[in-house]
Order: structure tokens, then sequence, then C-alpha cells
């Protein structure tokens, strides 16, 4: 804009014509101009002033750095709220608000229920091999690697010997960040020795289960760890050796159908989704609509599949109760 045009006072003419619009309205206040033709030079000079593109608001508002780093409140799933993460994982991961369980990595389950430094793990040496040459997105070997980098464990299931308040105990956690908890020949190999040391060696055994299932990567060798599984626990009954299965969400697929439905006592954590298919794949074969809660902890305790909903505050309490009463 050309401020040569503007009108400044008394001797307009002194402008020069290449004078830019501030100094064009400089010149106007030193003229001594009327007011209101102050105030016009000047309006007129500001976008010049400030380059020849006028900023848009969003441009020109500072940036707000955030105060909070990431991650250090979430949103709880079960009551929409709010809350502080370090609260959370201090109350066991569990809400303060609704009391909604948090899925926890095996690590943490075996840090919540054994007495603290008891832990030994056991087989920790078996990896998984790739015997029928399994190729999805990518191949088996090349997922495996890249979780057991992921997660810093071999595979998805974490054993070994503790304590519970002071009871010997031979201890099984899935691991629900290694590949969804999935069983495959490792899994069910740890399980399998794990229930076998239990055994011999006279020792309570606890599962905690959570898994996606057989892993399907293994297709027919993660099916056969079923019966292995089952088999093992069946010596293992008639040996009088006691087997507290611990279901968490989610419990489903072939972990369902195998050990983790063979407890003597069968506890789970609640709200927990434990059933073999999926609810959808339920509804679309019997083509009825599912009840209120449908394969839900509390939903299995009314039919019996579940001998009690233990909050995970109590499960060490359980645990060791149920112990005491075995006489082991
Ligand atoms: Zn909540």
């Amino acid at each position: 804009m050309n401020m040569t045009s503007i009108p400044a006072g008394p001797s307009p003419s002194s402008t020069p014509p290449d004078q830019t619009g501030i100094e064009a309205a400089l010149e106007a206040v030193k003229d001594g101009a009327a007011s209101s033709e102050r105030q016009l030079a000047i309006a007129a000079a500001a976008p010049t002033a400030k380059g020849e593109s006028a900023r848009t608001w969003t441009e020109v508002k500072p940036q707000r750095k955030s105060v909070i780093p990431e991650g250090l409140w979430l949103r709880c799933p079960g009551c929409e709220q709010m809350i502080y993460r370090k609260q959370m994982e201090a109350n066991a991961h569990v809400c303060p608000e609704c009391g909604h369980h948090f899925r926890i990595s095996a690590a943490e389950r075996v840090r919540q229920l054994t007495d603290p430094g008891s832990f030994e793990p056991l087989f920790t040496g078996l990896s998984p091999t790739d015997p029928l040459k399994f190729r999805d997105l990518k191949p088996y070997p090349d997922r495996i690697l890249a979780e057991q980098l992921r997660t810093g464990a071999t595979e998805a299931v974490k054993a070994g010997t503790g304590f519970i308040k002071g009871r010997a105990v031979l201890v099984c956690c899935m691991d629900l960040t290694f590949m969804m908890g999935s069983m495959g020949s490792v899994v069910g190999e740890a399980i399998t020795r794990s229930i076998e040391m239990a055994t011999e060696r006279e020792l309570a055994l606890v599962i905690v289960s959570c898994s996606g299932g057989a892993r399907m990567q293994e297709a027919g060798l993660s099916l056969m760890q079923m019966a292995k599984t089952s088999a093992a626990l069946a010596r293992h009954d008639d040996a009088g050796g006691l087997y507290i299965s611990v279901l968490t969400d989610p419990t489903t697929g072939g972990v369902t159908a195998s050990f983790a439905m063979l407890g003597d006592v069968i506890f789970a954590e609640p709200r927990a989704l434990i059933g073999f298919a999926g609810p959808r794949v339920i509804q679309q074969t019997i083509r009825q609509e599912l009840p209120e809660g449908f394969q839900r902890s509390e939903y299995l305790l009314k039919g019996g599949m579940v001998d009690r909903v233990v909050p995970r505050h109590e499960l060490r309490n359980e645990i060791a109760r149920v112990i005491d009463f075995s006489g082991r």
C-alpha cells in the first residue's frame, strides 16, 4: 500500500514517495496532524510493517507447551474418569475410583503375587522353533524375535518357584504382552514341566491365565499343548497335588479349553472375560441375544464354572488360605 496517498497533516508534500508506512505515520505525528488522521495513518501502516502477507491468529498465538508429561494420567475404561497413573499402579493396577482391574504383565503379576525376592524362574532357556516354516505377514521367527526384543521375555509365560505368604508354590504366569499370551509349544512345554515339577516336589501349583488362545502360527503343534498340559494335570491330581487356577482378563480359546478350567479351585478376577469363542461368534452362531455380563467372571460364578471372584488385593490371601485348607 502506498502511504503517500494518505493525507498527513499540513505538509503532505514533505513525505517522499519511497517512504515506508511506519515512517509515514511517524511523519504524520511529528507534523502535528489531526488525531483522526494520525490514527488512520498508524492503522494503515500496521500491516505493511509486519510484511506484505497478514498472518492468521493461529500463527500469531504462541504454541502452548504441555506441562503434563505423556501418560501421567489415563482414562479408566471402567468409569471413564481421568485417573493418576502412579496412583493406579500403586493400587496393584486397579482403578482407585471404580475397581476396574487393568491388565498387567507376567513380571508385574509375579511381583504382586509372590513374597519379595522369593521367585526363582525356571525353564527360561526354552525358545520356539519353526518346524512348519510358517509365514503370515512376516516369517514366524521374525515375529518371535521382534516380540522378544520388544518385551525382553523369551516367551509368553513366566514359570518358577516361590512363596506366597510363606507357602511354597510353583507359579506360572502367562504374559499378555507377548503375542497376546498365545499358547505355542514353548508355553505348553513350560507349563507341563511346571506341573510335573510340582507333582514331583509336592508343591502347590498356581497358574495365572490370560491368553488369546492357541498360537495360530504353530497350528496343530499349539493345539497339542492342550492335551499335553491336561494329561500332566491329571497325573498331578492322581498324585494328590493341589492346583489353583487363577483366571484373569482375558482367558480365551485353547487355554480355557485346557488347563485354565481344570483347577481344583478356580479363582477369577472381577469382570474378567473368560470364554472359548468370542461373544460375537457365539451370537452369530446361535442367532440369539446374549445375556447381560455374558462370559464375565460374575456370570461364570453363577453358572458354577468359577469357584470365587477374587479382587486382586485379596488374591494372595485367598491362595494361601486354600493351600492351608488342602493340608499341603
Ligand atoms: Zn475406574
